[in-house]
């Protein structure tokens, strides 16, 4: 399978201090991938480096459009989706119109993608004219989900979407992200939480100190790997 997402090298940091270090990983097209690691691991660093929000060398390739020298927004238009840890959807604007200000140009094809969206979340519909700031933490996390399917990604990147929320409602997000997943979409999920990212995902990535410490199907991964990338040795 040629890959949709090819990461060769990728370094990133902060002023002098490295967060990503030699990263190197492929994503196939619809394919589903947990991002895990302990605090700090480079989890978010990885996924905005994907986006141009940090600084970082390499080589990033979606199909066969080199990232590297692209702008965050023609990122987007290549066919990533991001939804950022916090859930940051904007809170004075009604739910609908935090989805339409995502979507397409056209207006016929962001109607369209609002009632998919609404389908995928029926509480949403239901609060379509509230605004986003009278919704639930959860909901709030749903919307933003929303707003990075509005792009029509081929690569979802997640960061912590299950941060903060209830096991209910944890269970309720994944429950969309395995939608999105199942309909095509390929999937990066960082997450803290190894059990839920991997009732998710089929294979997994371990991060430790911003490198690549394991890389497999979860069920080659061994207690240990996951246990030294979160712990250490
Ligand atoms: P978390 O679960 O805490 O988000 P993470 O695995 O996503 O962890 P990153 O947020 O990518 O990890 O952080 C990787 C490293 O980069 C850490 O050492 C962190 O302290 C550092 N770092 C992250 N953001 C910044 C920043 N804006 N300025 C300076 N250092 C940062």
């Amino acid at each position: 399978m040629s890959a949709l997402l090819s990461i060769r090298g990728l370094s990133a940091g902060y002023g002098g201090a490295s967060a990503l270090d030699d990263v190197s990983l492929t994503l196939a097209a619809g394919e589903t991938v947990a991002l895990l690691g302990a605090n700090g691991a480079g989890k978010s660093t990885l996924l905005k480096a994907l986006l141009g929000l940090v600084p970082a060398r390499g080589e990033l390739r979606l199909d066969d459009v080199e990232l590297g020298p692209l702008p965050t927004e023609a990122r987007v238009r290549h066919g990533i989706g991001y939804v950022p840890e916090g859930r940051r959807v904007f809170p004075g604007m009604s739910v609908r119109d935090n989805l339409e200000v995502a979507g397409l140009p056209a207006a016929r094809d962001r109607l369209l993608d609002v009632e998919r969206v609404f389908a995928l979340f029926p509480d949403l519909a239901l609060k379509s004219a509230e605004h986003a700031w009278r919704l639930s933490g959860g909901q709030q996390q749903m919307l933003s989900l929303g707003r990075a399917l509005m792009g029509r990604p081929r690569l979802l990147l997640l960061d912590e979407p299950s941060l903060g929320l209830s096991p209910k409602l944890a269970d309720e997000v994944f429950a969309a992200v395995r939608h999105v997943a199942a309909a095509g979409t390929a999937v990066l999920l960082a997450e803290q939480s190894a059990a839920r990212a991997l009732a998710v995902a089929p294979r997994a990535i371990l991060l430790r100190l911003g490198r690549v410490v394991g890389d497999g199907p979860v069920a080659a991964l061994s207690e240990e790997a996951v246990r030294e990338a979160f712990f250490g040795g």
